[in-house]
């Protein structure tokens, strides 16, 4: 051996090895499980000294590292018995000058720096990982919760439905027979507000089940060829009745030639339309203007639903689309679909995105922000694609295109 402080610490050896192991354990009996384990240590920084190689400790390092227990706690780390082990060989060391002093503290410091970041270093990583797989159960878990529960919305929209088609089935029949014996009775009324009622509560559940159908990517569309005026102007009749209590002036004005059509599923785009166009309904005062326009562009139409209701604050603008999202009071809830404000499950933007995605368009919308005094209005615009072509091969099949599926 060639290397003083290499020389000094073997000399030292088994007098630092047993006052490290009182230092690090109380106990007889875990003094002597510790004292193999220290004296290898001391072993390697000999020879990390006297080879001038700092890494010497590593695989000691490594088997101590790989026996700590894999958790993220403050406690499960190496520093502090590496400290101690540091702290207690400087206590035991004397010098007999100061070029003795300089050349071990200078090797010996140089190993135990490296060791303290080697450890850093591995028990970082180690942290991570765990902290990785942590996050990957925990995703997993949720993942799983999600499922559940969107099954569980799915079956009890479906299990409701059938009662509910039983209680609609029944009132309209016992509102045609008593129509039949009185042109106006005065049950009329009641059984008009069961039927609403009905009516409201099947469209609620048909909104879980195609949310449902959007999350689990279980939307199926059916393209067909689609004469835009048509359908929206077929949308707007529907809607005639209800707007009769609501004052206001609603606009559509045609931007396609009415001979084109272009291949998109019918009922949904419709679907789409009408959640934008009765929100413009419900969140514009009466007296207001919804216009219904937009125009052509290369490969996509831009429907464009303008109004001149309370707006929609700037930070709001994007959340709208995700689910049980309203801007508003949730005690305005009513089960009125175009009373001013009069809010609904906040579903409606969450199934126009989810439709209007399943066919490779977008939605988002603009406004100035949200004042009921101003009402500075908002504008949605619904990007759909342009499809001259059947998509898939079964409307290919039924609409006969000749240049096949794209
Ligand atoms: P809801 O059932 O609450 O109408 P929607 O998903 O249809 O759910 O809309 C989400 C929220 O977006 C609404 O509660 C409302 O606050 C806001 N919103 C949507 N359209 C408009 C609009 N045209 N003007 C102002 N606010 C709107």
């Amino acid at each position: 051996m060639l290397n003083p402080a290499a020389i000094q610490l073997s000399q030292l050896k088994k007098q630092l090895t047993k006052r490290t192991v009182k230092e690090l354990a109380e106990s007889s009996h875990v003094q002597a499980g510790l004292e193999d384990m220290i004296g290898r240590f001391y072993e390697s920084l000999i020879q990390a000294c006297e080879t001038g190689t700092v890494n010497w400790v590593d695989p000691i390092l490594d088997t101590w590292l790989s026996a700590m227990p894999r958790d993220l706690s403050a406690e499960s780390t190496l520093l502090p018995m590496v400290s101690t082990i540091k702290r207690t060989l400087w206590r035991v060391c004397e010098f007999d000058d100061e070029e003795q002093a300089f050349n071990t503290i200078q090797a010996v410091e140089a190993v135990f720096e490296h060791s303290l970041m080697y450890i850093n270093k591995l028990e970082t990583s180690s942290m991570l990982s765990q902290s990785e797989r942590n996050f990957n159960e925990f995703k997993a878990t949720m993942l799983e919760l999600d499922k559940s529960k969107a099954s569980f919305v799915a079956v009890a929209a479906h299990e409701l439905k059938t009662p509910l088609t039983l209680v609609q089935g029944y009132s309209n029949m016992l509102t045609n027979e008593l129509l039949e014996v009185e042109s106006k009775t005065k049950y009329e009324p009641y059984l008009r507000g069961i039927n609403n009622g009905t009516a409201r509560l099947k469209e609620i559940l048909d909104a879980m089940l195609d949310v449902t159908l959007i999350d689990n990517g279980l939307l199926e569309l059916s393209y067909q060829p689609v004469w835009l005026s048509q359908l929206i102007e077929g949308m707007l009749a529907e809607l005639e009745e209800q707007l009769e209590t609501r004052e206001l002036d609603i606009v559509y004005e045609p931007f396609l030639d009415p001979k084109e059509f272009f291949y998109a599923d019918p009922e949904r785009l419709q679907q789409i339309i009408r959640n934008v166009v009765l929100n413009a309904i419900k969140y514009t005062p009466d007296g207001g203007k919804v216009t219904i326009n937009g125009r052509k562009l290369p490969g996509f139409i831009d429907i464009a639903v303008e109004d001149t209701g309370i707006g929609i604050a700037l930070d709001k603008q994007q959340t709208i689309f995700e689910k049980f999202i309203q801007t508003g009071d949730v005690a305005r809830h009513s089960s009125g679909k175009v009373k001013f404000k009069g809010g609904g499950p906040g579903l409606g933007l969450v199934i126009a995105k989810g439709l209007i995605e399943a066919h490779e368009g977008t939605i988002w919308c603009q406004s100035d922000g949200y004042d009921e005094e101003t009402c500075p209005g908002s504008v949605f615009h619904i990007m759909v694609p342009f499809r001259e072509t059947p998509p898939d091969e079964l409307s290919a099949q039924i609409f006969g295109d000749s240049t096949g599926p794209k």
